[in-house]
This record gives C-alpha cells, sequence and structure tokens, in this order.
C-alpha cells in the first residue's frame, strides 16, 4: 500500500540533513537505539507551514470520527473472525520479520518525501474483506506498529500513514457491505455465478483501498511540495504496479483465508519474495537515476538518448542536443555554502522539467551540467526551448539556507546553454555532445547568459 511521505528533507524542513548538526544526528541515533519515541510535543509536525499542520489534524479527526462510527455500529466478531484474524496477523508478523532486512535497505534509498509501497497490504487487504471492521483495523495497527522500527520516519508521518490506511480501510470495508455479503459463500462453489460477482465487489473494494490512499497521501505531499509533479504525487509506475501486485495477493489471501488458512503461509513467501523483487526494482532505477535531482544520470540518460537518436535517423527527423550549464555556481557555494548550491539545482532540474516537454531527454551531466535530447527539434525550435530554459531560470526565487543555517533565497541565475543539431552538427551522439559542449564555451567567452548554436 502507499505510505505516506517518507524520511523528509524538504527544503526549510528541521530534519533536513542540511540543518543537522553532528549532535543532532547523534542524539538521534541515540534515540532510534532505544524505542525511537519522541514526546508529541516535539514533533516535527509543529514547524509544518499551517496548512500541512490543518491538513494532517483535520484528516485525523476526520477519520478517527469515521473508523469509531464503523465499529460502533459493527457487529461483535465471532469465533471465526477471531480465527482469521489470528491467521492474518501471525502471517503479516512473519512477512514483516522475515523481509526486515529487504524492508530496511528499500526505505534508507529515499532521500525526498515520496510515495512508498509498503507490501504489507496483502495482509491488511484481506481484512478489509473478510473481517469484521474492527479487526481488520486491529490487523493494520498491529503490522504498522512492527513497521515502526523499521520505517524511521518522523512519527506525524508515520502516524498519518496510519490513519490514511485505516480509513482507507474503513471506507472499502463499508463498501463491501453495500455491495455484498461478507460470508463469501461463493469462494467454496466453483463455477457459480456468485462468484464473479463476489470477485467484481473485491476488484472494486481493492481500487477503493488503493486509490483513497493514494489521494490522502497525494495532498499531504502536494501541500509539502510546490513543485511536485504528477509522477512525485501519485507515485512512478513500478509503486503503482507493485500496489496493485500487492492488492491482488491481498485478494488470494483473502481467498485462502477463508477456505485454506493454513495455505496462508504460501503467501507470506510470496511476500518475502515480493520485498525482494520489490528491492530489485528499485535498485534498477536507481543505477539510472542522479539522486540529488532526480533527473537521468548520464548511464540511464545515454539509454534514452541512443533510442532518441536511433528512431530519428530511421524515421529522417532531426533532434537536438542541449548543454545547459550554470553560470558562476561555484560562487554560490563560496558565498552560501554547498546545501544551499544542492538547493539551487534541485530547483534548476525541476525548471529543466517545466521548460520541456515530457518527450524530451533531461539528464545531468555533472556538477552544475545538464544535458537534454529534444526529439524531432531542429535549429530553430531548440534554440527557442533554449531560451525558455535560460528565462525560467533566470526566474528562480531559490528558497534556502546560508552557512550558518539561516535563511535565504537566492534568484537571477543566469545560464549559458550550447545546442547542437542532429544530422547538421553531428551524426553521433558522442560528436553531438562535443558540439554541444564547443557551444557552451562559445557562450561563455560570449559573456555568459546566453544560448549558442554550435558552429
Ligand atoms: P562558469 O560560469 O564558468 O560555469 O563557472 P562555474 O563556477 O559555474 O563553474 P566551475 O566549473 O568553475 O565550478 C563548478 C562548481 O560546481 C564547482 C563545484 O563545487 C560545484 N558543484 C559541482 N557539483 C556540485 C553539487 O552536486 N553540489 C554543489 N553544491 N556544488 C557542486
Ligand atoms: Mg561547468
Ligand atoms: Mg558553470
Amino acid at each position: 500500500m502507499p505510505v505516506a511521505p517518507d524520511d523528509a528533507s524538504t527544503p526549510g524542513d528541521p530534519a533536513s540533513p542540511a540543518s543537522t548538526s553532528v549532535n543532532d544526528e547523534r542524539a538521534a541515533k541515540k534515540s532510534e537505539r532505544k524505542l525511537n519515541i519522541v514526546h508529541p510535543r516535539e514533533w516535527a509536525l509543529w514547524s509544518q507551514p499551517r496548512r500541512i499542520v490543518s491538513y494532517h489534524l483535520g484528516f485525523e479527526t476526520v477519520a478517527l470520527v469515521v473508523m469509531i462510527w464503523a465499529c460502533v455500529t459493527a457487529p461483535a466478531p465471532g469465533s471465526r473472525d477471531w480465527f482469521r484474524f489470528a491467521a492474518l496477523a501471525l502471517c503479516a508478523t512473519l512477512h514483516i520479520q522475515l523481509s526486515r532486512r529487504q524492508e530496511e535497505r528499500r526505505r534508507s534509498k529515499r532521500t525526498k518525501p515520496q510515495v512508498y509501497v509498503d507490501l504489507t497490504g496483502i495482509w491488511s487487504f484481506p481484512g478489509v474483506l473478510v473481517l469484521p471492521i474492527h479487526l481488520a483495523l486491529l490487523l493494520i495497527v498491529v503490522s504498522r506498529a512492527q513497521r515502526w522500527f523499521v520505517a524511521r520516519r518522523q512519527p506525524h508521518r508515520f502516524v498519518f500513514a496510519a490513519f490514511s490506511m485505516m480509513l482507507a480501510a474503513t471506507i472499502a470495508h463499508e463498501v463491501v457491505d453495500l455491495l455484498g455479503d461478507r460470508g463469501w459463500v461463493s469462494f467454496g462453489a466453483m463455477g457459480s455465478l456468485g462468484s464473479f460477482k463476489e470477485f467484481a465487489v473485491m476488484v472494486v473494494a481493492g481500487l477503493i483501498y488503493g486509490g483513497l490512499q493514494a489521494l490522502f497521501i497525494g495532498v499531504v505531499l502536494a501541500l509539502a511540495d510546490s513543485q511536485a509533479t504528477v509522477r512525485t504525487l501519485l507515485g512512478s509506475k513500478e509503486d503503482n504496479e507493485l500496489e496493485a501486485v500487492t492488492i491482488a495477493l491481498g485478494v488470494v489471501a483473502a481467498v485462502l483465508a477463508v477456505n485454506l488458512p493454513a495455505a496462508l503461509v504460501i503467501m507470506v513467501a510470496i511476500g518475502v519474495i515480493g520485498n525482494r523483487i520489490a528491492e530489485v526494482r528499485q535498485l534498477q532505477v536507481d543505477v539510472r537515476t542522479d539522486p540529488k535531482t532526480g533527473l537521468l544520470n548520464m548511464r540511464g540518460w545515454r539509454e534514452v538518448a541512443e533510442r532518441e537518436m536511433h528512431r530519428a535517423n530511421r524515421d529522417d527527423l532531426p533532434c537536438a542536443l542541449l548543454m545547459v550549464d550554470l553560470d558562476h555556481f561555484k560562487s554560490i557555494n563560496d558565498t552560501w555554502g554547498h546545501p544551499a548550491g544542492d538547493d539551487v539545482l534541485e530547483y534548476v532540474a525541476h525548471a529543466l522539467r517545466s521548460a520541456t516537454r515530457p518527450s524530451d531527454v533531461i539528464g545531468r551531466f555533472g556538477g552544475e551540467e545538464f544535458v537534454l535530447l529534444l526529439p524531432d527539434a531542429d535549429a530553430t525550435e531548440a534554440e527557442a526551448a533554449g531560451e525558455r530554459i535560460r528565462q525560467t531560470i533566470s526566474e528562480l526565487h531559490v528558497p534556502t539556507t546560508d552557512k550558518r543555517g539561516g535563511p535565504v533565497a537566492i534568484s537571477n541565475r543566469t545560464t549559458s546553454i550550447g545546442v547542437a543539431v542532429y544530422p547538421a552538427h553531428a551524426e553521433a551522439l558522442d560528436s553531438l555532445l562535443q558540439a554541444a559542449d564547443a557551444a557552451v564555451y562559445e557562450a561563455k567567452e560570449g559573456g555568459r547568459n546566453q544560448v549558442r548554436l554550435a558552429s
């Protein structure tokens, strides 16, 4: 299931590495070794912008009211319910404990608040389907409590994630009650028509359960980050696939919990392997991504750019390469410190995305240099794109910190951009890069803050 923003380092966040002193880190490590419990009065939530605090508190209050109402009006659980609860809770515990290491590694890779898919939905979703609501919620509490030791998140984020799961579970549970008969009598009756209807109800419940969590968390991410893109709000394709598989496995677990509870052990094995696959998939993305900006790194960029050049060659179309070099970047580091320089790089990456088309391939070449491949663009279009990028960067207003951690805003930055076009300037990717790089040097020589076409 998607989980709320991870160990966050939003600009200006007091927990951001930029402003964490060595002593703070030591203290944090020490408390981590204990129980990792922070007094609610000291939660980082209170230093967040007002809109975020209001959303958290408002959301949690509404969730609490809805959950209490659902529990109070639900029939008391019977012995069969308790048995299913025990089976699911036991399996969830086994899964969580056996996948602890993978989960820790996968979570520690996250450097920014973002959607995070946690595979414990394999257990909580069947809870929604086959348990009365109190036990379904208790099952989520049992798994979340164990995740606390692995998640190492700020408490308010962890609590929010738990509430968003529980509210989504409650609503999905109510919908199942409205649509179907919770006896799931057709599970065992092979070939009966009722089983199709029951399956349809489960699919609807799965969409509601997954969709609502994505919505609740997307709103926090949007409130926390004015630069958020649809992808950062809703998660990547990989995240969503993983989420869909988790819920699908939850459906299988529900069928087993009703008909053949002992076979749930098989689902534990699948869950543990699922965690390994999730880790490998994340590594695949990581090797192609620049961690600081989230853009492609040169390995990833080259792969896509080669493919685009091949396509341009095959279809006899032009394409353009832009090399973007920030002017006097060193002076930012020298004046305000490297964390400020890093914040500028993040904002520039966002500016590059917003000033280009989704099909343009953007990478971080290294340091304060970026490369873009613009499919189907000729020299005129590429120069116009370069000019748009130069303009967008010059309008950036980057809130950050100075060397002493005090707030500053960096703006009015200039950029030199070199443009080379296939096939006019070069036919191979490396030669095109060289031509664009030479154009950047001409732009620098010519006084910086300009776009130059390769000669
Ligand atoms: P020019 O206008 O000639 O391009 O000057 P410049 O200062 O931008 O270029 P120079 O190549 O002299 O310096 C680039 C600087 O970029 C030096 C380096 O410290 C800094 N830099 C490279 N990578 C990073 C990074 O990831 N973070 C930060 N904060 N600075 C970086
Ligand atoms: Mg440079
Ligand atoms: Mg530079």
